[in-house]
Protein backbone atom coordinates (compact mmCIF):
# COMPACT_ATOMS: atom_id res chain seq x y z
CA UNK A 1 0.00 0.00 0.00
CA UNK A 2 1.08 3.24 -0.42
CA UNK A 3 1.61 5.48 2.12
CA UNK A 4 -1.36 8.19 2.53
CA UNK A 5 0.10 11.38 1.82
CA UNK A 6 3.61 11.19 0.19
CA UNK A 7 3.47 11.91 -3.01
CA UNK A 8 5.55 9.30 -4.65
CA UNK A 9 8.30 10.49 -6.80
CA UNK A 10 7.46 8.96 -10.39
CA UNK A 11 4.39 11.25 -10.45
CA UNK A 12 6.17 14.44 -10.68
CA UNK A 13 6.68 13.85 -14.56
CA UNK A 14 3.38 13.10 -15.45
CA UNK A 15 2.75 16.63 -16.47
CA UNK A 16 -1.23 16.82 -15.38
CA UNK A 17 -1.59 14.26 -12.76
CA UNK A 18 -4.95 15.06 -12.38
CA UNK A 19 -6.58 14.60 -15.99
CA UNK A 20 -4.15 11.39 -15.64
CA UNK A 21 -6.05 10.15 -12.70
CA UNK A 22 -9.39 10.60 -14.10
CA UNK A 23 -7.87 8.90 -17.16
CA UNK A 24 -6.60 5.55 -15.31
CA UNK A 25 -9.97 5.60 -13.64
CA UNK A 26 -11.45 5.63 -17.21
CA UNK A 27 -9.72 3.17 -18.30
CA UNK A 28 -9.91 0.96 -15.29
CA UNK A 29 -14.59 0.99 -15.25
CA UNK A 30 -13.95 0.01 -19.47
CA UNK A 31 -11.62 -2.78 -18.45
CA UNK A 32 -14.49 -3.81 -15.81
CA UNK A 33 -16.73 -3.71 -18.56
CA UNK A 34 -14.55 -5.63 -20.80
CA UNK A 35 -13.90 -8.38 -18.38
CA UNK A 36 -17.93 -8.63 -17.08
CA UNK A 37 -19.52 -8.05 -20.93
CA UNK A 38 -17.04 -10.57 -22.38
CA UNK A 39 -18.13 -13.59 -20.71
CA UNK A 40 -21.85 -13.78 -21.79
CA UNK A 41 -21.25 -12.14 -24.95
CA UNK A 42 -18.78 -15.30 -25.35
CA UNK A 43 -22.04 -17.38 -24.86
CA UNK A 44 -24.80 -16.25 -27.10
CA UNK A 45 -21.95 -15.76 -29.72
CA UNK A 46 -20.81 -19.38 -29.20
CA UNK A 47 -24.20 -20.29 -29.46
CA UNK A 48 -24.80 -17.74 -32.44
CA UNK A 49 -21.90 -19.05 -34.04
CA UNK A 50 -20.21 -15.41 -34.14
CA UNK A 51 -17.05 -15.38 -35.95
CA UNK A 52 -15.20 -12.71 -33.77
CA UNK A 53 -15.58 -14.39 -30.23
CA UNK A 54 -12.81 -17.19 -31.47
CA UNK A 55 -10.64 -14.68 -31.94
CA UNK A 56 -7.36 -15.87 -30.36
CA UNK A 57 -6.48 -11.75 -29.12
CA UNK A 58 -9.62 -10.93 -27.47
CA UNK A 59 -9.92 -14.57 -25.73
CA UNK A 60 -6.39 -14.87 -24.45
CA UNK A 61 -6.49 -10.87 -23.07
CA UNK A 62 -9.62 -11.40 -21.61
CA UNK A 63 -8.66 -14.58 -20.05
CA UNK A 64 -5.58 -12.53 -18.58
CA UNK A 65 -7.37 -10.24 -17.20
CA UNK A 66 -9.70 -12.65 -15.12
CA UNK A 67 -6.44 -14.62 -14.13
CA UNK A 68 -4.84 -11.02 -12.48
CA UNK A 69 -8.63 -10.40 -10.96
CA UNK A 70 -8.96 -13.81 -9.36
CA UNK A 71 -5.03 -14.08 -7.72
CA UNK A 72 -5.50 -10.33 -6.62
CA UNK A 73 -8.92 -10.57 -5.01
CA UNK A 74 -7.42 -13.79 -3.26
CA UNK A 75 -4.34 -12.18 -1.99
CA UNK A 76 -6.60 -9.47 -0.69
CA UNK A 77 -5.57 -6.73 -3.01
CA UNK A 78 -6.89 -4.08 -4.91
CA UNK A 79 -6.28 -3.53 -8.91
CA UNK A 80 -2.46 -2.09 -9.77
CA UNK A 81 -4.93 0.73 -11.76
CA UNK A 82 -6.36 1.66 -8.12
CA UNK A 83 -3.09 2.16 -7.00
CA UNK A 84 -1.89 4.31 -9.94
CA UNK A 85 -4.96 6.42 -9.94
CA UNK A 86 -4.49 6.92 -6.13
CA UNK A 87 -0.98 8.11 -5.66
CA UNK A 88 -1.63 10.34 -9.31
CA UNK A 89 -4.46 12.21 -7.20
CA UNK A 90 -2.30 12.42 -4.55
CA UNK A 91 -0.02 14.46 -6.81
CA UNK A 92 -2.75 16.39 -7.95
CA UNK A 93 -3.66 17.57 -4.58
CA UNK A 94 -7.01 16.56 -4.75
CA UNK A 95 -8.65 16.45 -1.34
CA UNK A 96 -9.91 13.75 0.66
CA UNK A 97 -7.82 11.87 -1.32
CA UNK A 98 -7.31 8.69 1.34
CA UNK A 99 -8.66 5.07 1.70
CA UNK A 100 -11.94 6.62 2.12
CA UNK A 101 -11.73 8.35 -1.81
CA UNK A 102 -10.56 4.60 -2.70
CA UNK A 103 -13.77 2.84 -0.87
CA UNK A 104 -15.91 5.34 -2.20
CA UNK A 105 -14.82 4.37 -5.46
CA UNK A 106 -14.71 1.06 -5.00
CA UNK A 107 -17.90 0.46 -3.43
CA UNK A 108 -19.67 2.52 -5.55
CA UNK A 109 -18.72 0.99 -9.18
CA UNK A 110 -16.92 -2.07 -8.43
CA UNK A 111 -16.85 -3.82 -4.95
CA UNK A 112 -20.35 -2.87 -3.54
CA UNK A 113 -20.64 -3.53 0.03
CA UNK A 114 -20.47 -7.17 0.96
CA UNK A 115 -18.62 -9.32 2.69
CA UNK A 116 -14.76 -10.20 0.83
CA UNK A 117 -15.40 -13.92 0.15
CA UNK A 118 -18.74 -13.27 -1.86
CA UNK A 119 -16.24 -11.53 -4.00
CA UNK A 120 -13.94 -14.16 -3.92
CA UNK A 121 -16.49 -16.60 -5.00
CA UNK A 122 -17.85 -14.45 -7.42
CA UNK A 123 -14.52 -14.05 -9.02
CA UNK A 124 -14.06 -17.62 -8.92
CA UNK A 125 -17.38 -18.77 -10.51
CA UNK A 126 -16.51 -16.10 -13.45
CA UNK A 127 -13.48 -17.35 -13.68
CA UNK A 128 -14.37 -21.09 -14.29
CA UNK A 129 -17.20 -19.98 -16.86
CA UNK A 130 -15.01 -18.24 -18.54
CA UNK A 131 -12.74 -21.55 -18.44
CA UNK A 132 -15.46 -23.47 -19.27
CA UNK A 133 -16.08 -21.27 -22.62
CA UNK A 134 -12.26 -22.23 -23.55
CA UNK A 135 -13.25 -25.74 -23.59
CA UNK A 136 -16.93 -25.03 -25.43
CA UNK A 137 -15.51 -22.69 -27.85
CA UNK A 138 -12.11 -22.43 -28.26
CA UNK A 139 -10.32 -19.71 -29.43
CA UNK A 140 -9.45 -20.39 -33.41
CA UNK A 141 -5.66 -20.75 -33.02
CA UNK A 142 -6.51 -23.55 -30.12
CA UNK A 143 -9.06 -24.97 -32.63
CA UNK A 144 -6.84 -24.72 -35.90
CA UNK A 145 -3.59 -26.76 -33.49
CA UNK A 146 -6.16 -29.21 -32.30
CA UNK A 147 -6.84 -30.07 -36.16
CA UNK A 148 -3.08 -29.56 -36.95
CA UNK A 149 -2.08 -32.56 -34.50
CA UNK A 150 -4.26 -34.83 -35.67
CA UNK A 151 -2.78 -33.95 -38.52
CA UNK A 152 0.57 -34.27 -37.52
CA UNK A 153 0.07 -37.77 -36.01
CA UNK A 154 -1.29 -38.34 -39.52
CA UNK A 155 2.05 -38.09 -40.94
CA UNK A 156 3.72 -39.71 -38.56
CA UNK A 157 1.39 -43.00 -38.64
CA UNK A 158 1.57 -43.20 -42.45
CA UNK A 159 2.89 -46.75 -42.14
CA UNK A 160 -0.42 -48.47 -41.82
CA UNK A 161 0.37 -51.12 -39.36
CA UNK A 162 -0.97 -54.29 -41.42
CA UNK A 163 0.91 -55.39 -44.77
CA UNK A 164 4.08 -53.75 -46.77
CA UNK A 165 3.77 -50.43 -47.93
CA UNK A 166 2.90 -50.04 -51.58
CA UNK A 167 1.80 -53.90 -51.88
CA UNK A 168 -2.23 -54.35 -52.18
CA UNK A 169 -3.20 -56.36 -49.45
CA UNK A 170 -3.94 -60.31 -49.70
CA UNK A 171 -6.56 -62.71 -47.85
CA UNK A 172 -4.18 -62.87 -44.87
CA UNK A 173 -3.79 -58.81 -44.38
CA UNK A 174 -7.70 -58.33 -44.84
CA UNK A 175 -7.85 -61.19 -42.29
CA UNK A 176 -5.51 -59.79 -40.28
CA UNK A 177 -7.59 -56.40 -40.34
CA UNK A 178 -10.55 -57.89 -39.16
CA UNK A 179 -9.04 -59.72 -36.15
CA UNK A 180 -8.61 -56.21 -35.03
CA UNK A 181 -11.82 -54.76 -35.32
CA UNK A 182 -14.02 -54.93 -32.03
CA UNK A 183 -17.93 -54.91 -31.52
CA UNK A 184 -18.15 -51.50 -29.69
CA UNK A 185 -22.14 -50.36 -29.50
CA UNK A 186 -25.26 -52.72 -30.56
CA UNK A 187 -26.80 -52.62 -33.51
CA UNK A 188 -29.95 -54.43 -32.11
CA UNK A 189 -30.23 -51.92 -28.82
CA UNK A 190 -29.30 -48.22 -30.81
CA UNK A 191 -31.47 -49.08 -34.21
CA UNK A 192 -33.42 -52.12 -34.19
CA UNK A 193 -35.38 -51.20 -31.28
CA UNK A 194 -36.30 -47.55 -32.44
CA UNK A 195 -37.03 -49.59 -35.93
CA UNK A 196 -39.50 -51.81 -33.95
CA UNK A 197 -41.32 -48.94 -32.00
CA UNK A 198 -41.88 -46.73 -35.62
CA UNK A 199 -44.06 -50.47 -37.00
CA UNK A 200 -47.20 -49.01 -36.03
CA UNK A 201 -46.89 -45.99 -38.10
CA UNK A 202 -44.89 -47.30 -41.18
CA UNK A 203 -44.38 -51.20 -42.90
CA UNK A 204 -41.02 -52.64 -41.71
CA UNK A 205 -39.89 -54.98 -44.04
CA UNK A 206 -36.21 -57.13 -43.69
CA UNK A 207 -34.94 -56.56 -47.01
CA UNK A 208 -32.03 -58.83 -46.46
CA UNK A 209 -29.45 -60.38 -44.36
CA UNK A 210 -25.52 -60.17 -44.33
CA UNK A 211 -24.46 -63.47 -43.97
CA UNK A 212 -21.45 -62.41 -41.45
CA UNK A 213 -21.84 -65.36 -38.89
CA UNK A 214 -18.79 -67.14 -40.05
CA UNK A 215 -16.66 -63.99 -39.99
CA UNK A 216 -17.72 -62.02 -37.45
CA UNK A 217 -20.00 -64.44 -35.45
CA UNK A 218 -23.73 -63.04 -35.99
CA UNK A 219 -25.84 -62.58 -39.07
CA UNK A 220 -27.25 -59.05 -39.89
CA UNK A 221 -31.05 -57.98 -40.77
CA UNK A 222 -31.35 -55.08 -42.88
CA UNK A 223 -34.61 -52.90 -42.64
CA UNK A 224 -36.52 -50.89 -44.63
CA UNK A 225 -38.93 -48.24 -43.47
CA UNK A 226 -41.89 -47.32 -45.25
CA UNK A 227 -45.15 -45.61 -45.59
CA UNK A 228 -47.95 -47.21 -45.09
CA UNK A 229 -50.23 -45.68 -47.38
CA UNK A 230 -47.97 -46.30 -50.42
CA UNK A 231 -49.45 -45.08 -53.65
CA UNK A 232 -48.01 -45.31 -56.85
CA UNK A 233 -49.25 -42.27 -57.76
CA UNK A 234 -47.52 -40.51 -55.60
CA UNK A 235 -44.05 -39.48 -56.22
CA UNK A 236 -41.27 -41.56 -54.19
CA UNK A 237 -38.44 -40.10 -51.77
CA UNK A 238 -35.38 -42.22 -49.95
CA UNK A 239 -33.75 -41.42 -47.41
CA UNK A 240 -30.21 -43.79 -47.08
CA UNK A 241 -28.30 -43.95 -43.54
CA UNK A 242 -25.70 -45.75 -42.47
CA UNK A 243 -23.66 -46.91 -45.44
CA UNK A 244 -20.57 -46.17 -43.50
CA UNK A 245 -21.55 -47.34 -40.69
CA UNK A 246 -19.47 -45.40 -38.21
CA UNK A 247 -20.96 -41.81 -39.43
CA UNK A 248 -23.01 -42.13 -36.57
CA UNK A 249 -25.30 -38.99 -36.94
CA UNK A 250 -26.55 -40.89 -40.58
CA UNK A 251 -27.69 -43.37 -39.12
CA UNK A 252 -29.54 -41.50 -35.98
CA UNK A 253 -30.45 -39.02 -38.15
CA UNK A 254 -32.06 -41.34 -40.82
CA UNK A 255 -33.99 -42.59 -37.08
CA UNK A 256 -34.97 -39.00 -36.08
CA UNK A 257 -36.30 -38.25 -39.30
CA UNK A 258 -38.94 -41.03 -39.20
CA UNK A 259 -39.31 -40.60 -35.35
CA UNK A 260 -40.49 -36.57 -35.95
CA UNK A 261 -41.50 -35.26 -39.41
CA UNK A 262 -41.29 -37.85 -41.67
CA UNK A 263 -45.14 -38.27 -41.13
CA UNK A 264 -45.98 -34.48 -42.20
CA UNK A 265 -44.54 -34.85 -45.72
CA UNK A 266 -46.51 -38.33 -46.07
CA UNK A 267 -49.63 -36.81 -47.50
CA UNK A 268 -47.18 -35.82 -50.77
CA UNK A 269 -44.68 -38.20 -50.71
CA UNK A 270 -43.78 -42.16 -50.60
CA UNK A 271 -41.54 -42.07 -47.67
CA UNK A 272 -38.96 -44.93 -48.12
CA UNK A 273 -35.88 -45.25 -45.31
CA UNK A 274 -32.89 -47.66 -45.05
CA UNK A 275 -31.65 -46.09 -41.59
CA UNK A 276 -28.48 -48.37 -41.48
CA UNK A 277 -27.18 -50.22 -44.59
CA UNK A 278 -23.97 -51.03 -42.82
CA UNK A 279 -25.04 -52.54 -39.48
CA UNK A 280 -21.50 -54.01 -38.69
CA UNK A 281 -19.53 -50.73 -39.62
CA UNK A 282 -22.12 -49.28 -37.11
CA UNK A 283 -21.19 -51.97 -34.60
CA UNK A 284 -17.38 -51.97 -35.10
CA UNK A 285 -17.63 -48.15 -36.12
CA UNK A 286 -16.11 -48.84 -39.04
CA UNK A 287 -15.95 -47.66 -42.82
CA UNK A 288 -15.52 -51.27 -44.59
CA UNK A 289 -17.95 -54.02 -44.15
CA UNK A 290 -16.10 -57.36 -42.86
CA UNK A 291 -14.87 -57.60 -46.59
CA UNK A 292 -12.73 -54.26 -46.17
CA UNK A 293 -14.89 -53.26 -48.74
CA UNK A 294 -16.18 -49.77 -49.36
CA UNK A 295 -19.95 -50.21 -49.40
CA UNK A 296 -19.77 -46.48 -51.04
CA UNK A 297 -17.95 -47.34 -53.43
CA UNK A 298 -19.56 -50.73 -54.35
CA UNK A 299 -22.99 -49.47 -55.71
CA UNK A 300 -22.10 -50.52 -59.39
CA UNK A 301 -23.58 -53.35 -61.21
CA UNK A 302 -21.23 -55.85 -59.94
CA UNK A 303 -21.38 -54.83 -56.64
CA UNK A 304 -18.83 -55.66 -54.48
CA UNK A 305 -20.37 -55.29 -51.24
CA UNK A 306 -23.18 -57.41 -50.03
CA UNK A 307 -24.53 -54.14 -48.24
CA UNK A 308 -24.60 -52.25 -51.83
CA UNK A 309 -26.10 -55.11 -53.60
CA UNK A 310 -28.87 -55.59 -51.01
CA UNK A 311 -29.68 -52.34 -50.81
CA UNK A 312 -30.08 -51.69 -54.85
CA UNK A 313 -31.51 -54.53 -55.47
CA UNK A 314 -34.65 -54.09 -52.72
CA UNK A 315 -35.16 -49.95 -53.80
CA UNK A 316 -34.91 -51.62 -57.61
CA UNK A 317 -38.00 -53.52 -56.76
CA UNK A 318 -40.12 -51.35 -54.45
CA UNK A 319 -39.13 -47.80 -55.59
CA UNK A 320 -37.97 -48.02 -58.89
CA UNK A 321 -38.92 -43.81 -59.52
CA UNK A 322 -37.98 -42.38 -57.18
CA UNK A 323 -37.88 -38.40 -56.91
CA UNK A 324 -35.38 -37.77 -54.29
CA UNK A 325 -32.72 -39.09 -52.66
CA UNK A 326 -30.66 -38.30 -49.71
CA UNK A 327 -28.28 -40.69 -48.32
CA UNK A 328 -26.63 -39.38 -44.81
CA UNK A 329 -22.99 -38.95 -44.32
CA UNK A 330 -20.22 -38.15 -41.96
CA UNK A 331 -16.48 -36.61 -42.14
CA UNK A 332 -14.74 -37.07 -39.46
CA UNK A 333 -11.33 -36.71 -38.21
CA UNK A 334 -10.84 -40.85 -37.69
CA UNK A 335 -11.05 -40.21 -41.98
CA UNK A 336 -7.55 -38.73 -41.98
CA UNK A 337 -5.70 -40.83 -38.90
CA UNK A 338 -7.62 -44.41 -39.66
CA UNK A 339 -9.61 -45.32 -43.28
CA UNK A 340 -7.51 -43.09 -45.85
CA UNK A 341 -4.38 -44.31 -44.48
CA UNK A 342 -6.10 -47.86 -44.40
CA UNK A 343 -7.13 -47.88 -47.66
CA UNK A 344 -3.88 -46.55 -49.07
CA UNK A 345 -2.58 -49.40 -47.13
CA UNK A 346 -5.01 -52.10 -48.41
CA UNK A 347 -4.52 -50.77 -52.19
CA UNK A 348 -0.62 -50.34 -52.31
CA UNK A 349 -0.60 -46.43 -52.73
CA UNK A 350 0.58 -43.32 -51.21
CA UNK A 351 -1.64 -41.43 -49.08
CA UNK A 352 -2.46 -38.37 -49.08
CA UNK A 353 -4.60 -36.39 -46.76
CA UNK A 354 -6.73 -33.70 -47.48
CA UNK A 355 -8.20 -31.06 -44.80
CA UNK A 356 -10.88 -32.27 -42.82
CA UNK A 357 -13.75 -29.45 -43.84
CA UNK A 358 -15.32 -28.05 -40.42
CA UNK A 359 -18.52 -27.92 -41.23
CA UNK A 360 -21.62 -29.15 -43.03
CA UNK A 361 -21.02 -29.69 -46.77
CA UNK A 362 -22.91 -31.45 -49.81
CA UNK A 363 -21.65 -33.70 -52.24
CA UNK A 364 -24.04 -33.83 -55.40
CA UNK A 365 -23.56 -35.58 -58.40
CA UNK A 366 -21.63 -34.44 -61.34
CA UNK A 367 -24.22 -35.64 -63.93
CA UNK A 368 -27.11 -34.58 -62.52
CA UNK A 369 -26.40 -30.80 -61.50
CA UNK A 370 -28.87 -29.33 -58.84
CA UNK A 371 -27.71 -26.53 -57.57
CA UNK A 372 -31.38 -24.59 -56.12
CA UNK A 373 -32.17 -28.01 -54.72
CA UNK A 374 -28.82 -27.67 -53.02
CA UNK A 375 -28.78 -24.74 -51.64
CA UNK A 376 -32.72 -25.07 -50.75
CA UNK A 377 -30.24 -28.28 -48.36
CA UNK A 378 -28.04 -25.95 -47.17
CA UNK A 379 -30.60 -22.81 -46.33
CA UNK A 380 -32.77 -25.44 -43.86
CA UNK A 381 -29.14 -27.06 -42.56
CA UNK A 382 -27.72 -23.40 -41.71
CA UNK A 383 -30.24 -23.08 -38.71
CA UNK A 384 -29.06 -25.88 -37.01
CA UNK A 385 -25.23 -25.69 -37.84
CA UNK A 386 -22.69 -24.08 -39.79
CA UNK A 387 -21.71 -24.68 -43.25
CA UNK A 388 -18.16 -25.28 -44.04
CA UNK A 389 -15.92 -23.30 -45.90
CA UNK A 390 -14.32 -23.89 -48.70
CA UNK A 391 -9.77 -24.56 -48.03
CA UNK A 392 -7.25 -21.77 -49.50
CA UNK A 393 -7.47 -24.02 -52.63
CA UNK A 394 -11.49 -23.44 -52.90
CA UNK A 395 -11.99 -27.14 -52.23
CA UNK A 396 -13.45 -29.15 -49.72
CA UNK A 397 -11.79 -32.74 -49.01
CA UNK A 398 -9.76 -31.80 -52.16
CA UNK A 399 -12.58 -31.87 -54.69
CA UNK A 400 -13.49 -27.87 -56.43
CA UNK A 401 -16.25 -26.11 -54.75
CA UNK A 402 -19.17 -25.91 -57.45
CA UNK A 403 -21.43 -23.55 -54.82
CA UNK A 404 -20.70 -22.48 -51.52
CA UNK A 405 -21.02 -25.71 -49.31
CA UNK A 406 -20.87 -28.17 -52.42
CA UNK A 407 -18.44 -30.59 -54.78
CA UNK A 408 -19.61 -32.83 -57.03
CA UNK A 409 -18.80 -36.33 -56.79
CA UNK A 410 -19.56 -38.95 -60.48
CA UNK A 411 -22.37 -41.21 -58.12
CA UNK A 412 -23.15 -43.92 -60.49
CA UNK A 413 -19.25 -44.08 -61.54
CA UNK A 414 -17.75 -43.79 -58.17
CA UNK A 415 -20.56 -46.45 -57.02
CA UNK A 416 -21.52 -44.04 -54.52
CA UNK A 417 -25.01 -44.75 -52.84
CA UNK A 418 -26.33 -41.53 -54.46
CA UNK A 419 -25.84 -43.08 -57.76
CA UNK A 420 -27.88 -46.06 -57.18
CA UNK A 421 -31.08 -44.72 -59.06
CA UNK A 422 -31.99 -42.15 -61.48
CA UNK A 423 -34.04 -39.59 -59.05
CA UNK A 424 -33.21 -36.18 -60.63
CA UNK A 425 -32.70 -34.72 -57.34
CA UNK A 426 -30.24 -36.18 -55.26
CA UNK A 427 -27.21 -35.40 -52.50
CA UNK A 428 -25.29 -36.57 -50.04
CA UNK A 429 -25.04 -34.84 -46.54
CA UNK A 430 -21.72 -34.81 -44.87
CA UNK A 431 -21.66 -33.68 -40.91
CA UNK A 432 -18.25 -32.84 -39.21
CA UNK A 433 -19.22 -34.26 -35.81
CA UNK A 434 -15.44 -33.43 -34.52
CA UNK A 435 -16.18 -29.99 -34.67
CA UNK A 436 -15.73 -27.76 -31.41
CA UNK A 437 -18.79 -26.41 -32.37
CA UNK A 438 -21.13 -29.28 -32.77
CA UNK A 439 -22.39 -31.35 -30.47
CA UNK A 440 -23.89 -35.09 -31.46
CA UNK A 441 -27.51 -33.95 -31.47
CA UNK A 442 -27.15 -30.91 -33.69
CA UNK A 443 -25.39 -33.14 -35.80
CA UNK A 444 -28.20 -35.61 -36.12
CA UNK A 445 -30.45 -32.57 -36.12
CA UNK A 446 -28.45 -31.47 -39.23
CA UNK A 447 -28.96 -34.53 -41.01
CA UNK A 448 -32.87 -33.94 -40.29
CA UNK A 449 -32.63 -30.40 -41.60
CA UNK A 450 -30.94 -31.82 -44.93
CA UNK A 451 -33.89 -34.09 -45.54
CA UNK A 452 -36.66 -31.65 -44.65
CA UNK A 453 -35.04 -28.50 -46.72
CA UNK A 454 -35.05 -31.43 -49.86
CA UNK A 455 -38.69 -32.35 -49.09
CA UNK A 456 -39.85 -28.41 -48.86
CA UNK A 457 -37.97 -27.62 -51.94
CA UNK A 458 -39.80 -30.17 -53.94
CA UNK A 459 -42.61 -29.44 -51.87
CA UNK A 460 -43.27 -25.88 -52.76
ZN1 LIG B 1 -19.52 -41.61 -45.50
Amino acid sequence: MSKINEIPTWTQMVPFPGLAADIVMIIHALIVVFVVLSLPLTIVGGYRRWHWIRNSWFRTIHFAIIVVVVIQSFSGRYCPLTYVEQDLRLAAGQPSFDSSFIDYWVSRFIYFDLPAWIFMATYALFFLAVVYTWWRWPPRMLAARRRYESRLYMKFSEGYPIGSPGIPWGDNEKAAWLRKQRKRRSYTQDVVSRIDALRAHYDVEVYGVLPYSEQVGTDYELFAVRSKNWLDSRPTILVTGGVHGYETSGVLGALAFLETVAAQYQAHFNVLVLPCISPWGYETINRWNPDAVDPNRSFTEDAPAQEAQLAMAYVAKHAPELLMHIDLHETTDTDNTEFRPALAARDGTVNTNWNIPDGFYLVGDTERPTPDFQKAILNSVKKVTHIAEADERNELIGVPVEQFGVIHYPGKQAGLCMGLSDAPYVSTTEVYPDSANATPQECIDAQVAAIVGGLNYLQR
